[in-house]
């Protein structure tokens, strides 16, 4: 049985095509920084962002972590939206590796006013100097969720005013642009870096790209060497990169498309909550009114469809380059009727 794998969009394999690319990549030694397609991916990144520099690292939580370590010091605190993937789902390395605390905002994403009713500033010697705004775009918890680019100016600007830094957690920049026809650049306006993962939706095995100042870029790449994120021909994978950028980021559209399919077979079904209002990009969150997410989780698997958990009413499902319209069309069904039973 072919298994419909809508657990994430991290689950997609290499293309044929992505194959070919790797194989007859390039390469050298990247940690003397020697490898031409690294740099090709780098250059490429730093444009399409709007950055002077790029660097590529091994995953999204290693360029997220060495961004948030390289813009504060140990015992500074960061603001952060609700659930944000760098506090929830990075195994606690704020905490042990970067050494700040965290101010969470109620909501998945949030406001210039909140952002300056959160913030210490450095005289108090009873508080800790808030340092940094991270935003998530999109919002991973907040079910694939863009933040308004009126909304991200203005926490920006309030944030430098205020002398903070901002930093973006781009994993799926992509998916915010492609839906918001706009471009990565105009989304990165405001931020002094930014993280994005190749390895999501647009299909890569692997490594994620920091952008910033060259300044900044320079300091990251000692804390990856520190980090152990070093890798030697690592083209291999760059040319992965390089391939699901230039040929998965615009099909981006389609996950989008089926991702409000699913959500509009769901709605009005018995036992499943969706808001279709809410459903921006790929990700589709469905709350369950009784009966647990673990539940359907197994039933759904013993048919071949593969789901998340977001929490302990909700299911999570995630569109993506290996699930076609047949697939979501199958897995609504699958959701409503285990659903309805439970
Ligand atoms: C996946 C993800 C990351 C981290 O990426 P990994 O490569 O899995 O470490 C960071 N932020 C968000 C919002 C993500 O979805």
């Amino acid at each position: 049985m072919a298994m419909i794998d809508l657990r994430s969009d991290t689950v997609t394999k290499p293309t044929p095509a992505m194959r070919r690319a790797m194989a007859e990549a390039e390469v050298g030694d990247d940690v003397y920084d020697e490898d031409p397609t690294v740099h090709q991916l780098q250059e490429l990144v730093a444009e399409l962002v709007g950055t002077e520099a790029a660097l590529w690292v091994p995953s999204g939580t290693m360029a997220n972590q060495i961004a948030i370590r390289a813009h504060t010091r140990h015992g500074d605190e960061v603001i952060i939206g609700r659930d944000a993937h760098i506090w929830r789902h990075e195994s606690g390395a704020l905490a042990a590796i970067a050494g700040v605390q965290t101010q969470m905002m109620p909501g998945y994403t949030f406001t210039a006013a909140e952002v300056r009713a959160a913030f210490k500033g450095p005289g108090d010697p009873h508080t800790c100097p808030t340092q940094l705004v991270a935003i998530e775009n999109t919002s991973n918890m907040g079910g694939g969720l863009c933040w308004s680019p009126a909304q991200l100016v203005e926490v920006t600007h309030t944030a430098h005013a205020l002398g903070m830094h901002t930093h973006l957690d781009g994993a799926r920049l992509w998916n915010a642009a492609v839906a918001g026809g706009t471009t990565e650049r105009a989304l990165m306006q405001g931020f002094d870096s930014v993280s994005v993962c190749l390895s999501k939706g647009l299909g890569a095995p692997g490594g994620s790209v920091i952008g910033g100042t060259r300044d900044f870029i320079r300091r990251c790449l000692r804390l990856r060497k520190m980090y152990g994120g070093g890798m030697r021909q690592i083209g291999i994978l760059a040319a992965a990169g390089l391939h699901a950028i230039e040929h998965h980021r615009e099909r981006l559209a389609d996950d989008h498309g089926n991702a409000r399919a699913l959500a509009e077979l769901l709605v009005g079904r018995p036992n499943v909550r969706v808001d279709l209002a809410g459903v921006h990009t790929n990700i589709v969150m469905i709350q369950l009114d009784r009966g647990t997410p673990a539940a359907v989780v197994d039933l759904a698997r013993e048919v071949g469809v593969l789901l998340g958990t977001a929490g302990a009413h909700r299911l999570r499902a995630v569109t993506h380059l290996d699930v076609d319209r047949a697939g979501v069309t199958r897995a609504a069904e699958v959701i409503a009727e285990i659903a309805a039973a439970l």
